[in-house]
């Protein structure tokens, strides 16, 4: 029903507000009939299911009253200081438990980074494409994005032109096996984004919720660690969804004091904190190093679904199209000939029942590579796999 005279005013930021493309993708994929490289959702085969169920039973009947109750907004603090320490092994040597913030998944790690840095207009760099959910999150706070150029290599750091960092705010960086790209940074990348935003007085937002799920190559450090080496600042965001399982909604931010408890101020306003008894109970399934043994059966797993992507793409897609071979994570970017519009052959690809989601919402601007794609490997079979790039490789060199 429609109402002429609407009871109601929605904010002007709320006019801001977009539905994700992907979201919208996925509700037409939902249906089992459709082989699916649209989402982004990680493979249930991978979620442990046991240790967590014995995790929660423990909590509960060990520690039941204090997991119901309220707790501190900064976090449990026997699951911030486990953050602190595993940060070691991406090369931060020296953070202390005060500089973790525990969130309720790093979704909304970013919607507090708006809140924190984002005023109406304010200057914020990110890649050229980037996370979808991110620029949705930045998008409320409307900023004025400036796209940082990219290649094969990722993020190329020569782009920080002295123009585009001027009165920047932060710029958001995916160092490891981007969403949507695949890509990876290297390390002289790395060292010498660090080195030039330390610079320039430029602060890093390092997101890596795929840096765990590395399945080729050799592990790189970190931005944070990098960062604070060199002089930047850099605020690095973490989750347990592709470790754990995306369900538990936790993550964490790891920054200087003072972000933090400004950051602090706005998740007490946000959400009070992140539910005691999740916090407990992943405390409980990975304070013994539980994950020391269930990564490498998800790397594995994750392995194995890229190959038979790769495979099937090489024997299927045409010459003209180009595409990225991650070392981790979970996403392939295609790039096919520039007169291909990859919307347009999406509604071809649905009426074939294959889906997946077009390049253009990752960019921010009127750099929009309409020719461009993001395919998801992870919960897809080998034969569905095979089948769906077939038909997707006859429909591209149909175009
Ligand atoms: N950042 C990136 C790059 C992502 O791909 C995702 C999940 N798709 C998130 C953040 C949000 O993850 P979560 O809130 O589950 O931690």
């Amino acid at each position: 029903m429609t109402s002429s005279a609407q009871p109601y005013t929605f904010s002007s930021r709320a006019k801001n507000l977009t539905s994700s493309a992907i979201r919208e993708i996925l509700k037409i994929t939902e249906r089992p009939e459709i082989i699916s490289f649209a989402g982004g959702l990680p493979a249930p085969k991978g979620f442990p299911v046991e240790v967590i169920n014995a995790a929660y039973d423990r909590v509960l009947s060990q520690l039941g009253r204090s997991a119901l109750q309220y707790g501190p907004t900064e976090g449990y603090a026997p699951l911030r200081a486990w953050v602190a320490e595993d940060l070691k092994r991406v090369g931060a040597m020296d953070i202390t438990p005060d500089e973790i913030l525990i969130v309720s998944g790093s979704q909304q790690a970013l919607d507090m980074l708006g809140k924190l840095f984002i005023d109406p207009g304010s200057k914020v760099l990110v890649e050229a494409p980037s996370y979808l959910g991110a620029l949705q999150s930045f998008s409320l706070f409307e900023p004025e994005y400036v796209s940082v150029p990219t290649d094969g290599g990722g993020l190329i750091p020569e782009g920080l032109t002295d123009e585009r960092v001027k009165d920047g705010r932060f710029i958001y960086a995916l160092p490891n096996f981007q969403n949507p790209t695949g890509l990876t940074l290297n390390l002289a990348r790395r060292k010498a984004l660090v080195e030039r935003c330390a610079a320039v007085g430029l602060p890093i937002i390092e997101d890596d919720p795929y840096g765990d799920l590395r399945y080729a190559g050799e592990a790189l450090p970190g931005l944070l660690g990098l960062g604070r080496a060199a002089g930047a600042t850099v605020i690095r965001l973490g989750t347990f969804s592709k470790v754990l399982a995306p369900g538990l909604r936790l993550g964490y931010i790891a920054a200087p004091k003072e972000i933090i408890s400004k950051l602090v101020q706005i998740k007490q306003a946000t959400d009070l904190h992140t539910a005691s008894i999740t916090q407990m109970a992943v405390h409980e399934a990975v304070k013994d190093g539980f994950l020391t043994t269930h990564l490498p059966t998800v790397r594995e797993l994750y392995k194995q679904q890229c190959g038979y992507m790769l495979d099937a793409m090489a024997a299927d897609f045409p010459s003209t199209a180009a595409w990225t071979r991650p070392e981790g994570g979970m996403f392939i970017w295609v790039t096919l000939p520039g007169h291909i519009d990859s919307s347009e052959l999406l509604a071809r690809a649905i009426k074939e029942k294959v889906a997946f989601v077009p390049g253009a919402p990752f960019y921010t601007g009127d750099d929009a590579q309409n020719n461009t794609l993001r395919l998801s490997f992870v919960t897809v079979s080998e034969e569905k796999i095979r089948e769906g790039i077939a038909i997707l490789g006859r429909l591209i060199k149909e175009s």
